[in-house]
């Protein structure tokens, strides 16, 4: 049963290093979207990866948004009734899920390293794509039971090539066969952790998430995330992907790009309105990259105008924003 009225949004990164540009765009849109529909916000830091998450990241994340004035209702902080909202204070929830799915014969233990399943199942170009047969998945219980005594194993999505249908917000009609062997994800690692498509499912489904808006390097992991969904019985959000903020090279912006995370944005001169306004620009909510706050953008949000095109930002051209 659903216990919330409005429309329940999130934004959900991964404590891996400092926001950069590309964060704080995909931050603000997910801002937006829900705000301007006076949602609830979440903010749920993915801290899955115990190698690659940092407390101090967390933190740091939490003190970027708020110069930005991108604010939250739920999460690290302030609590909230799906509390906690650390994803690596979470396990015992995806325990539970992750036990369904195995009662349900939808997770398998896969026993190749990554190497050899790659090798397996690169699809040939032009080759249609049938259901990637396994080996993992052909093996006799007995098979199984002693491997799974003697060999380090993953846990993998066992789907049936069923077809995944949503319409996405900003991208329309999407349609997905689910027989590509990347759509047999790892829900658990061999060492125990969780993977992101368990996590974040279970996640967005325990919290009532009704609004998805995130990059759309995400939108062609959406179709196993629904069926994750329907499998584990919440109900599906709305999605909404973004374009991405790319290079010259048409590369997206990533943390390795350290003249475009936000320590050296400040450094360079930059202000929140300031970052906030050249996003806007690129956007296009605004004619120019002039200064304007978070919240002088709700009443400008809007799916038509931002568009499906992947935004080329150049390092000059930032400079000549500023
Ligand atoms: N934690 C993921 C990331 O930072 C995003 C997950 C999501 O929005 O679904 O890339």
């Amino acid at each position: 049963m659903q216990r919330r009225s409005k429309l329940v949004g999130r934004f959900a990164p991964s404590p891996t290093g400092r926001m950069h540009l590309g964060n704080i765009w995909a931050a603000l849109l997910a801002w937006l979207a829900v705000r301007s529909q006076d949602g609830v916000m979440i903010l749920r830091v993915e801290d899955l990866d115990p190698e690659r998450s940092k407390k101090s990241y967390s933190e740091q994340l939490m003190k970027d948004l708020d110069w930005l004035g991108l604010d939250w209702d739920e999460g690290p902080g302030c609590g909230g009734i799906f509390a906690p909202y650390y994803q690596s204070e979470r396990f015992g929830r995806y325990d539970v899920a992750f036990r369904r799915l195995v009662e349900s014969g939808h997770a398998y233990p896969c026993f190749c390293s990554r190497e050899e399943r790659n090798a397996a199942s690169a699809p040939h170009r032009g080759e249609q794509t049938g259901i990637i047969s396994d080996p993992c998945l052909e093996m006799s219980a007995l098979q199984r039971q002693i491997a799974m005594d003697t060999r380090r194993h993953t846990w993998r999505l066992h789907n049936h090539g069923e077809e995944i249908r949503f319409i996405d917000m900003n991208y329309g009609d999407f349609r997905h066969r689910l027989d590509m062997a990347q759509d047999h994800v790892v829900l658990k690692r061999s060492d125990g952790v969780y993977a992101y498509p368990l996590a974040v499912v279970a996640d967005d489904g325990e919290m009532e998430v009704t609004q998805v808006v995130r990059g759309s390097d995400l939108l062609i992991s959406t179709p196993v995330q629904l069926y994750l969904m329907d499998l584990l019985g919440y109900e599906r959000p709305r999605y909404g992907h973004v374009p991405l903020l790319v290079d010259v090279y048409g590369h997206r912006l990533s943390k390795r790009q350290k003249s475009l995370d936000l320590g050296a944005l400040i450094a360079a001169g930059w202000t929140a309105e300031g970052i906030i306004g050249f996003l806007a620009y690129q956007a296009g909510f605004a004619n120019e990259t002039a200064p304007v706050k978070a919240r002088d953008l709700l009443d400008r949000f809007n799916w038509g105008i931002i568009g499906t095109q992947d935004l080329v930002l150049s390092e000059e051209a930032l400079a000549q924003a500023r």
